[in-house]
């Protein structure tokens, strides 16, 4: 039996991160992947998302572009070309991702592993290699790294709906697509379909989109979905899907139904533990996931250790690499390396993409008085085109240490604004150094130093209970 210094369950982000650093460091590390080389992220998350985001951008540009006086002919768009270049993509990077970790010096296993005892993994056939042996090997030291599964709501007619690792291979493009859940998934592929030219209803059962986002965020954005081409149904939860013979329709409770060509549920993602063994192991699970911290991923069992969506922290790509990488670093080379997990930057590549780093309004309210600026305006490729939609920045101060909390931005290259502020807040930067900073003119970033006006001031929630 080959015997391991390390082995990794799942080859995705986080999982290849944590093998790579670990091989670097003189570990015998062998990792197993039964679907993707590459996992969620690659192949059917961020990177295949982001393209599919690109693409929707690329028929605003073209529609807007007569405003700046170019003959635009009437143009349209075919999805298989989409998805057929987005499928050389993302096989070429799982090509990548195969080749790095052979170079690495890891050993690569293609199929289901599952634990044995807390020392002992088999590997057995998997979609990727139906033909392959079970085989069994020992290894000092066990990373769980499984990733997760999109949801499905358990209503009537739920078999019909597609998940975000369908709306990836459609085979045609759905003139009308209604969406249940309004998330990461369930906006950004709103957001997606109506760029391209599907009619799109966005169902959820929350007053506002994006719960956990900051509210004032959330109202702007719930604004904006309608000029994007999105029918919003806010507080109604979905009853059952029926089959027609041209459609779907989608019962809402209350009495009301959308007729669509797709439902698709965006509703929340579930960890892959099933079939993992962990019981054999000892590993113990909370509400389905490996309860751990993202700076000491370590489970119940000494010697398993558990990074990613499997567990009950970020459930983000960058976070999945930082524990993989700390995790590696900890266990073969120490370096005393740390990472601000507290203060990671999240973005919903809608076509008005929404960002954010550290401390909503309503988060921070609960332990600091507050300072808060606000700022709201027509980003100025718009104003030639006309296009309606006003982008929105908000900095959440500390009213006693003038300390910046939180920034939240929606409106075009939030994102890449916002990763670049999220060092300021990290670091703890205060309003002051914000307004000795000079504007880069004209950006709509520049708002975020020249923010002078408070627009107003929130006492302590805590102190206000008292
Ligand atoms: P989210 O948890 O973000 O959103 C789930 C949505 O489904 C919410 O609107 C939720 O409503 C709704 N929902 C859940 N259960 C029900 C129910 N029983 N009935 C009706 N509605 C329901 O999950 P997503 O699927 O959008 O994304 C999964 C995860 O993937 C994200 O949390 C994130 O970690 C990751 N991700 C990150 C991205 C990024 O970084 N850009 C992009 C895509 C995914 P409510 O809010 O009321 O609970």
């Amino acid at each position: 039996m080959q015997e391991f210094d390390l082995f990794v369950i799942g080859a995705g982000s986080g999982g290849v991160r944590c093998a790579r650093i670990a091989a670097q460091n003189g570990a015998r590390v062998a990792i197993a992947e039964r679907r993707h080389w590459g996992g969620t992220c690659v192949n059917l998350g961020c990177v295949p998302k982001k393209l599919m985001v690109y693409a929707a951008d690329y028929g605003r540009e073209i529609a807007d572009a007569p405003a700046y006086g170019w003959d635009v002919k009437p143009v349209a768009h075919d999805w298989r070309t989409l998805i057929e270049a987005k499928d050389r993509e993302i096989t070429r990077l799982n090509g990548i991702y195969v080749s790095m970790l052979r170079k690495a010096g890891i050993s690569l296993f293609t199929g289901n592993a599952r634990f044995v005892d807390a020392n002992t993994i088999e590997i057995g056939p998997s979609l990727l290699a139906p033909d392959e042996p079970v085989i069994r090997v020992k290894a000092k030291r066990i990373v769980v790294a499984p990733g997760s599964t999109p949801v499905r709501l358990d209503i009537p007619g739920a078999e019909h709906a597609i998940v975000s690792d369908d709306a990836f291979h459609l085979a045609a493009r759905p003139e009308r697509v209604a969406i249940i859940g309004s998330g990461y998934i369930g906006v950004e592929f709103a957001g997606i379909f109506a760029g391209l030219g599907s009619k799109v209803d966005l169902v959820y059962r929350s007053d506002l989109p994006l719960r956990g986002f900051d509210q004032e965020v959330r109202s702007h954005l719930a604004e904006l979905l309608p000029l994007h081409g999105i029918a919003v149904h806010p507080s109604r939860t979905p009853e059952r899907i029926e089959k027609e013979t041209d459609g779907y329709r989608l019962h809402l409770e209350g009495g009301d139904v959308i007729e669509t060509d797709c439902v698709f549920m965006a509703t929340g993602r579930r960890p892959n533990i099933d079939g993992l063994g962990l019981d054999r192991a000892g590993v113990r699970t909370k509400d389905g996931r490996i309860p751990v911290s993202a700076e000491e991923p370590a489970t119940n069992v000494p010697n398993i250790y558990a990074i990613g969506d499997v567990t009950d922290t970020y459930n983000l790509t960058p976070t999945a690499i930082a524990e993989g990488h700390l995790l590696a670093e900890r266990l073969y080379a120490p370096q005393g390396r740390d990472w601000s997990f507290g203060t990671t930057p999240k973005a919903v590549f809608f076509s008005s993409p929404v960002a954010t780093v550290g401390l909503t309004e309503e988060e921070a309210a609960e332990q600091h008085a507050l300072d808060i600026y606000t700022s709201s305006f027509t980003p100025m490729r718009q104003t030639l085109s006309g296009r309606k939609g006003k982008a929105f920045l908000k900095l959440v101060v500390d009213a006693d240490s003038q300390i910046v909390l939180g920034a939240h931005m929606i409106g075009p290259d939030a994102p890449e604004i916002i990763q670049g502020l999220a060092i300021a807040v990290t670091t703890r930067l205060t309003k002051r150094d914000f307004d000795r900073t000079i504007g880069l003119h004209p950006t709509s970033a520049e708002e975020f130093v020249t923010m002078r006006t408070r627009t107003r001031h929130i006492p302590r929630h805590s102190d206000s209970k008292r």
